[in-house]
């Protein structure tokens, strides 16, 4: 029987171990969700709403003990983590009252008596998922896509088994009916024989490019829907009016949350020549500031990345742009002791072609490039594989507009960190991905937008 072992990355210690089901049991539950669809897509708006709040209220009223489990599995510092859950809360309770308005029908005026859109769920949708936010990522995909009256289930990634067994108990706590929203323990290859299955009608996933192409090139040869929500090389861009202090604190938060992985981060930091030194001096203050340590201590602002593997990864990318010739501020060291920690790390002067501009650096690495002017900082943004986020910091908001509508990406903001936000879509462009979660946009994903004449 195989098993998979949960490993604390704060202390190399074992947490658990899980058995994985076999491709039997797997199709057996794509068999009980495709069952438990029939029923669930005839339930009301009124109904799902009713689990969602309760779903939502679990959340609020357990954030503790789910928020402990994220920390213990991958890592992020519990202040952060109970920041996770509430947005979990706040996501079911969000769908929960606005479903039903983004799903009622569209009347179209045509030369028939009656002509419509409606919007009709599709079945069983799979979700690959990663460890970065096990809880969040999980529901921004489940709560639009079962709201709309599809069932779930979950490819957790294999070091978040933990909070991946407690999503599926927290669905069932609330009172949702079994095969709504299953938990699958199976490893990265067995999810082609999960997105063969004819249950399946459709795949999301969160995660790298690489595990993007891989199960969004299975379910083309499928011809099954996918949403890509892949990685980014996010570029801030600090124009020369910025206030500094305002630039370096956005930056260090922006860099070091959630122990710097985060999909939407900032990781290039774009500054004009005029205000870069000083921009270079206090960022370096801030960040060397910020406490690294032990993730359930209130007073660490960071903790270990997710694994000792993708530390490793990290510093390996940090060597390589230090040969490419980036310039090593800060950090840049693996630290004696046990965890997978790695230190807050500026690489300034970094330029295109260095693996620290084209790349994804997912950990608390800043890259710092030198911008000539507002275009140039504008074209080395671009210049990217990427276009998840971007950000724009300056003092004047009608110069920071006019920036972000130049940005190649799926959200510009000006003067703010990009967060997602359930009002807001959300997703990439490029290698970053494709589809939109959240908002109305993320609903009308996994939805059959159908037309209806009546003449
Ligand atoms: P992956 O992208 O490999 O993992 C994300 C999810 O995809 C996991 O559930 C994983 O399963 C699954 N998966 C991976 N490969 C395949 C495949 N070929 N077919 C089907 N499923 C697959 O992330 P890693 O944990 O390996 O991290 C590597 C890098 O990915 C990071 O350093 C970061 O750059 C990026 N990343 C980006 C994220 C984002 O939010 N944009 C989130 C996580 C990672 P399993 O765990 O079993 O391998």
């Amino acid at each position: 029987m195989a098993t998979v072992t949960m490993i604390n990355p704060a202390t190399g210690e074992k947490i658990d171990e899980y058995i994985r089901i076999d491709a039997a049991q797997a199709a057996d539950k794509l068999n009980k969700s495709h069952s438990a669809f029939k029923l669930w897509k005839n339930t009301s708006f009124e109904q799902r709403s009713r689990l969602f709040n309760a779903l939502g209220n679990e959340f609020e009223n357990s954030k503790e003990r789910y928020a402990q489990l994220a920390t213990q599995e991958m890592g992020k510092t519990i202040a952060q983590a109970r920041k996770e859950i509430e947005k979990c809360a706040w996501i079911c309770h969000y769908y929960a009252d606005h479903a039903e308005e983004f799903l009622s029908n569209r009347a179209v005026e045509t030369e028939a008596q009656k002509s419509y859109v409606a919007f009709q769920p599709m079945g069983v949708v799979l979700a690959v998922m990663p460890w970065n936010f096990p809880f969040y990522q999980v529901i921004r995909f489940a709560a639009p896509a079962i709201m709309a009256g599809n069932t779930g289930v979950l490819k957790h990634a294999s070091n978040v088994q933990g909070c991946a067994l407690a999503l599926e108990e927290a669905f069932r706590k609330s009172g949702f009916p079994d095969g709504i929203f299953t938990n699958l323990n199976i490893g990265s290859n067995d999810v082609k024989g999960v997105i063969e299955n004819p249950n399946v009608v459709a795949v999301t996933l969160t995660g790298s490019d690489a595990a993007g192409r891989s199960v969004a090139s299975i379910a083309g040869a499928n011809l099954k829907k996918t949403v890509m929500e892949l990685g980014g090389s996010d570029a801030y861009l600090i124009l020369d009016d910025a206030d500094l202090d305002q630039a370096t604190t956005l930056a260090t938060l922006g860099r070091l949350q959630n122990n710097g992985q985060t999909c939407i981060a900032a990781k290039r930091f774009i500054v004009q020549q005029e205000v870069y030194e000083k921009f270079l001096e206090l960022f370096s203050k801030k960040m060397e500031a910020a406490i690294m340590g032990d993730p359930t201590e209130e007073s660490s602002y960071y903790g270990p990345l997710a694994r000792i593997d993708l530390r490793d990864e990290l510093h390996q990318q940090v060597e390589k742009s230090i040969a490419q010739g980036a310039r090593l501020v800060i950090g840049g060291t693996i630290p004696q002791g046990k965890g997978a920690y790695y230190p807050a790390t500026i690489l300034a002067d970094v330029t295109p072609g260095m693996e620290a501009f084209d790349n994804e650096l997912f950990g608390p690495v800043a890259s710092v490039v030198r911008a000539k002017d507002e275009q140039h900082a504008i074209d080395l943004a671009n210049n990217s594989q990427f276009g998840l986020g971007s950000g724009v910091i300056t003092s004047n908001n009608e110069r920071g507009e006019k920036v972000a509508l130049q940005l190649q990406a799926g959200s510009s903001f000006v003067n703010k960190l990009v967060v997602s936000d359930p009002r807001l879509p959300f997703g990439g462009i490029k290698n970053s991905g494709y589809g939109r979660e959240l908002s109305s946009y993320g609903i009308h994903e996994f939805v059959n937008i159908k037309s209806i004449w009546i003449s």
